[in-house]
């Protein structure tokens, strides 16, 4: 039977919330389809909180006081009451998916929330320090105002949790790595896994018999390469921060260039973890994380155009390090896939990024990577010995369907 599950994704002002029926698996034919979603912005901010909510009967906004997580799942369940879909409906809700973007060497498979699963995840707080602790706030909000559902947390860390030791190993004394946790984790797993199992069904494979390399492309960035279908590198590392150019941050730097800032220019440590988290990337080499606003610019004939086109080689010529690095790695490659807001809609990232390639067996064809008719399709020219995939992402359906596999084995 069809069942319904409610995904949330809290962060630390803010829930984003789907509710998704999921037809049984033997129903292959059958996608996911999502019945409302919403979003829960200015948690426990002075100003009134807002929400949005989008269902059967179109979209209702709300402004009122929210102070905590509790009140605003509160506030979302009362949402669902007033304008629908109903809850109670069709056997009522099925369980709760909560997307955890930490989940440590722990969590390798979604897992089931207890009491002993919500502490474990707090304790992992201070490898995720912005993450974690808003999606145990939610994880406990929603457990309150749901207690008659199964909750189930679906760590961004699990698909990584095959990365071999020499992938995720940082050459650093092992007494402190070990002791502190400091090794590579891998985040985006949820996008990775469901894009690479779709690029297999796309090359009519399973998943086990391909190699791929899957470039999620979003405001964060990171790119993996699965091997059989699991996990065997990725750019991200401890955490997101690491590998590729991203909106805001600025993906892989010199280590050094922290201690120069600190001795050179008298930064903090929190001063440098801003610049490089929140003011770098595409937004510090141009003034906008958005890649829209930053093709305009570098098209222009403005003063900021030069550093738009530098901003987007620079962007380009990072993936490509990875590109060649992973297809090193896998040896063997049968596809590309991107995916995310910039890998779905940027052509010129795509064709770019790729350009030069043609000796490694790797071509777009200009016209099937401009053509946006279909969503998912495939870009590679005939001759292309790796064919190469848009593939957009659905982390939440993702969730969904886990949460499932986790409540009704
Ligand atoms: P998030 O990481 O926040 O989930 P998304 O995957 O939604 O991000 O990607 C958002 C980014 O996608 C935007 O910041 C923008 O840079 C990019 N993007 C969205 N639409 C387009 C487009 N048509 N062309 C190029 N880039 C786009």
């Amino acid at each position: 039977m069809t069942r319904r599950v409610l995904v949330i994704n809290s962060g630390s002002s803010s829930i984003k919330y789907q509710l998704i029926a999921v037809p049984p698996t033997e129903d292959g034919e059958k996608e996911n389809e999502v019945l409302a979603s919403g979003l829960v912005e200015r948690i426990g901010e002075i100003r009134d909180g807002r929400l949005r909510h989008d269902g059967p009967s179109g979209r209702v906004t709300r402004e009122m006081p929210i102070a905590d997580h509790k009140a605003g799942v509160g506030a979302v369940l009362k949402l669902f009451e007033e304008v629908g879909p109903s809850l109670e409906a069709n056997g009522g809700l099925a369980g709760v998916g909560h997307r955890v973007v930490q989940g440590g060497d722990r969590f390798t498979q979604p897992a089931l929330i207890t009491d002993d699963v919500v502490s474990r995840i707090d304790h992992l707080s201070p490898l995720a320090p912005l993450h974690n602790p808003a999606n145990v706030a939610g994880i406990e909000a929603a457990r309150e105002v749901f207690p008659e559902v199964g909750h189930v947390a679906v760590f961004d860390t699990a698909f990584h949790s095959t990365l071999p030791p020499a992938a995720y190993t940082y050459a650093i004394d092992r007494e402190i790595a070990s002791k502190y946790g400091i090794r590579r984790y891998g985040f985006h797993g949820t996008s990775h896994g469901y894009v690479a199992r779709r690029t297999a069904q796309l090359l009519g494979k399973d998943p086990s018999e391909v190699n791929i390399i899957v470039m999620h492309l979003g405001n964060g960035a990171s790119i993996t390469a699965v091997r059989g279908g699991l996990s065997v590198d990725t750019s991200m590392g401890l955490t997101p921060l690491e590998g590729l150019m991203m909106g805001s941050r600025s993906g892989n730097i010199d280590p050094a260039v922290i201690f120069h800032l600190q001795r050179v220019a008298g930064m903090t440590t929190d001063q440098i973890d801003t610049l490089l988290n929140r003011k770098s990337g595409m937004l510090g080499m141009t003034g906008s994380n958005d890649m829209r606003d930053v093709h305009e610019m570098a098209a222009g004939d403005g003063e900021d155009a030069f550093d738009a086109q530098l901003a987007l080689e620079v962007y380009c010529h990072r993936l490509q390090h990875y590109i060649g690095a992973y297809y090193a790695q896998l040896g063997r490659l049968d596809a590309i896939a991107f995916t995310a807001g910039v890998g779905e809609n940027d052509t010129w990232v795509r064709e770019n990024s790729l350009a030069g390639l043609g000796q490694m067996g790797i071509q777009i064809d200009a016209q099937r990577n401009a053509d946006r008719s279909q969503p998912e399709r495939e870009i590679s020219a005939d001759d292309s010995t790796v064919r190469v995939f848009v593939v957009p992402t659905d982390e939440e359906s993702e969730i969904a369907r886990q949460t499932l596999d986790v409540l009704f084995p």
